[in-house]
């Protein structure tokens, strides 16, 4: 396998430390909102990743943070931390807001067939091992005590910049005197290891520590939950492009210093989604979920499948047309394997050649469009539909777009329809087309986005006795008895 390398800025060929094993680190979500589609975009490119690690034979151990403290409303030190201003807004304490924005992002990935990580560790789990890896970076020369918080001294490490690719001029020592930074860093990139201090003092969580009452910084926390569950060497590391600096070059700088030896090898960075307007972010208050794009009837896995269309290293532009042209795409194909026929002889060495070549294209630097490209070519094959199928389903662990469970569901109701079918075959054809015009006119009002109507509509049908369903197949009815 083959990954562009955020590190070495190249792709690379992909060696794990451990012969056939792969550890994997996923920075978690920080639960103080609903995750947005872009947020889940990462998560879907980064489960292809760990699934075609899997698919080729590896044993992957995936281990990913949940972030509850720590994550300021800066990815650096500045601003009220996302927690507290979650529970403010929605009256709750934070581990009540975590517990439901945890479930809720989780529910979320199992609509997206986002297999559920090996390992998930609140950083409120953590905190003695964050202390234990502060300490040891104060014993070791790499962090100073200043004005009650403790710091990561960024000068102590002559890398720093490898994964940003910054200047080193950012790395100068001083303050400079345009920067309203925190006068208590010794060098403008310094950070923040553990907080006593802060503008905001209503904190609602803090801890014991040798250095007063108080809280992790965010960047500690993925450090040392990873080497925790995963030891001192880390083979892969993934997230979105946002988190490259400074997120992820303070993750190397404090665990390089902390072990004395290189950590990660690789380093894989989802691009971001973005919608007209620029980048997709939870303060802009108003954001797309899930669940916003499944009540206006989309498939979550058509939405998967339309982040699949696009290469993980680009930034892609979400809009709803767009997704309406990857649900049509996504519902012909389903449809097509639909019509696939379950008779006859499973031909191996066809499957396991569709497996190969889905290995060999997916798995250089993870191009899940040539991905989708290869069911087109199963589906083409001079071979029995079985043996398609087959082929299919097992491509489908990696892509996890539904291909034979949409499929037979497909299937399941083509034949309640030819029963609801019948059933209404007995009302006055007056009453079948007032029901018919009005199936129509809804469907018109939800292609203009005009749900107002749509439930309009829906009411007035309900009213009538007349109970619809919204299919694949287009709009069902029923008379009430
Ligand atoms: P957060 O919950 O804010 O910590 O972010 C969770 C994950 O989503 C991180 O890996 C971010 O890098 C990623 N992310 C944030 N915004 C976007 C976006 N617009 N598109 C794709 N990924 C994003
Ligand atoms: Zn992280």
């Amino acid at each position: 396998m083959k990954i562009y390398n955020t590190l070495t800025k190249k792709v690379d060929d992909f060696i794990p430390n451990e012969d056939g094993k792969v550890k994997m680190y996923t920075c978690g979500p920080t639960v103080y909102h609903f995750a947005h589609i872009g947020n889940l975009r990462t998560y879907i490119m980064e489960d292809v990743l760990e699934k075609l690690l899997r698919y080729s034979g590896y044993d992957v151990t995936r281990v990913m943070n949940i972030t509850d403290v720590g994550h300021l409303s800066s990815d650096g030190d500045t601003g009220e931390d996302k927690m507290l201003k979650g529970a403010k807004r929605e009256h709750k304490t934070v581990l009540e807001i975590a517990e439901f924005y945890r479930k809720a992002f989780f529910s979320d990935c199992e609509k997206l067939n986002i297999k559920y990580p090996d390992i998930v560790e609140p950083a409120t789990n953590c905190i003695s091992e964050f202390i234990t890896m502060v300490s040891g970076l104060i014993d070791k020369g790499y962090a100073y005590l200043a004005d009650g918080n403790v710091y990561f001294d960024t000068s102590k490490v002559p890398n720093y910049n490898d994964l940003s690719g910054h200047s080193t001029e950012e790395l100068m020592v001083g303050v400079r005197d345009d920067v309203t930074e925190d006068k208590s860093k010794r060098n403008k990139s310094d950070f923040v290891l553990w907080f006593t201090k802060s503008k905001f003092d209503d904190q609602e969580l803090k801890w014991e520590s040798p250095w007063g009452i108080g809280y992790p910084g965010w960047h500690i926390e993925c450090s040392a939950i990873c080497m925790k569950h995963l030891g001192a060497k880390l083979d892969i590391h993934c997230g979105g492009v946002d988190n490259i600096f400074p997120h992820h070059t303070n993750e190397i700088a404090q665990s390089e210093a902390y072990t004395g030896e290189k950590w990660c090898n690789y380093w894989f960075h989802v691009h971001h989604l973005n919608d007209e307007t620029g980048k997709m972010s939870k303060s802009k208050g108003d954001f797309l979920t899930v669940s916003l794009i499944e009540s206006k009837g989309y498939d979550p896995l058509a939405y998967r499948f339309f982040c699949l269309q696009s290469h993980y290293r680009k930034p892609l532009v979400f809009s709803y047309e767009a997704l309406d042209q990857a649900t049509q795409t996504y519902n012909k194909l389903i449809k097509r394997i639909a019509g696939l026929k379950k008779d006859g002889e499973i031909d191996n060495a066809f499957v396991e050649n569709a497996k190969n070549t889905f290995i060999e294209k997916v798995g250089n630097d993870v191009n899940t469009a040539l991905g989708i490209t290869c069911i087109y070519d199963i589906l083409k094959a001079n071979t029995n539909d079985i043996s398609k199928l087959e082929a299919l389903k097992s491509i489908d662990y990696v892509l996890s777009v539904g291909l034979i469970d949409r499929a037979e569901k497909l299937n399941a109701q083509a034949s309640t329809t030819s029963n609801e079918a019948s059933a209404n075959d007995n009302i006055s054809p007056e009453l079948k087309a007032k029901i018919e015009e009005l199936i129509a006119k809804r469907a018109e009002a939800k292609k203009a986005k005009d749900f107002a109507t749509a439930d309009a509509i829906r009411g007035e049908l309900s009213e009538m006795g007349v109970t619809i369903k919204d299919t694949r197949e287009g709009t069902l009815y029923t008379i009430n008895d």
